[in-house]
């Protein structure tokens, strides 16, 4: 047993100032909200003996890559650490919903993220009446390193999951709070104490997932309670897994075995592990052609809308027919 401290929590509100990022709801602004939820955060884990680290202060503007070393620079001398880099999503004033983007080479993340969406969707849902949960995701360049330089920094530019193994047991994700061009979730997010219940609902996931209690951590203790914990995650995000899958595609049977050409022009077209959004990203196709060799029908979008999706002949996985153009 050693004499490190169990955990760090290394949070990084995104943007800086006030006014970064306007929402739908007059005054929302994302880089506000994310700071003052990452200081309730931060007060709900400190609370509990947790120490925490804020990668900036209010009108402080660190460099992505400079945000996610703080991690790693403060990390040494404890036996975890998560980075979290807290922001709210926008696309087309349409899309809701919570999702997580996970380091691609820390695969342990997956099963905390998995288990603060659960959280984060529990308390948005009972006053949105809409918020979901869209999935932990991961995105990378193509030298294998993570897309987003928030991540990246976190794992000192790791391209492999080799790479990213040194020092304390790592977690590195960035959470989308919902969408603030979205009317519903924006309302919800401009309201401190709803800021305030999601900080505790955050806190509680990231004590609970560590094991410790109200009383705070107590060194080399908790080793073998960590892994308890971990194995139950294990087996309860498998279940989580396997409901989601059975509720977002269809059966098999409608399963079509088939064989011919798509061309794909995007650059960024997701490859998914199934036919369904809601499963993970293992690749992007880039622009080309592409063989599909079966299609099933599944969730395309947000609001749960299914259509066809092929399977790649490479063995890669799924990508959405939809933005894709049968050849010849
Ligand atoms: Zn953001």
């Amino acid at each position: 047993m050693s004499d490190k401290k169990k955990l760090l929590v290394v949070i990084d509100p995104g943007h800086t100032g006030n006014t970064y990022n306007a929402g739908a709801v007059k005054g929302y602004y994302e880089s506000k909200a994310v700071y003052d939820l990452s200081l309730y955060e931060k007060a709900a884990l400190e609370k509990r003996g947790i120490d925490v680290i804020l990668t900036r202060e209010r009108n402080q503007d660190p460099g992505l890559y400079e945000r996610g070393q703080m991690a790693v620079k403060n990390g040494r001398g404890y036996a975890n650490v998560v980075f979290e880099s807290n922001h709210s999503n926008a696309f087309n004033g349409k899309a809701y919903g919570v999702n997580i983007i996970r380091s691609a080479h820390l695969p342990a993340s997956e099963k905390l993220a998995d288990r603060m969406i659960d959280a984060i969707v529990k308390v948005m849902k009972l006053s949105t009446g809409i918020t979901y949960n869209r999935g932990v995701t991961t995105k990378t360049q193509s030298n294998g390193a993570d897309w987003y330089g928030v991540i990246r920094g976190a794992v000192s530019g790791a391209t492999t999951q080799g790479q990213a193994k040194n020092g304390p047991v790592r977690y590195d994700y960035i959470v989308e709070h919902g969408f603030h061009d979205n009317q519903k979730e924006c309302q919800f997010l401009s309201k401190q104490e709803n800021l305030k219940a999601i900080a505790e609902a955050k806190a509680a996931v990231i004590a609970d997932y560590f094991g410790i209690s109200d009383k705070g951590q107590s060194g080399s203790q908790g080793g073998q309670s960590d892994k308890n914990n971990q194995n139950g995650q294990n087996n309860q995000s498998r279940q989580n897994n396997q409901n989601k899958q059975s509720i977002d595609t269809d059966s098999s049977a409608q399963n079509k075995k088939t064989s011919y050409l798509v061309r794909v022009s995007i650059d960024n077209l997701n490859i998914r592990q199934s036919p369904t959004i809601h499963s993970e990203v293992v690749g992007f196709t880039g622009k080309g052609t592409f063989t599909i060799i079966e299609e099933a029908t599944g969730i395309v979008n947000a609001a749960g809308a299914k259509s066809r999706w092929g399977k790649l002949k490479s063995g890669r996985g799924w990508l959405c027919l939809d933005y894709a153009e049968k050849v010849g």
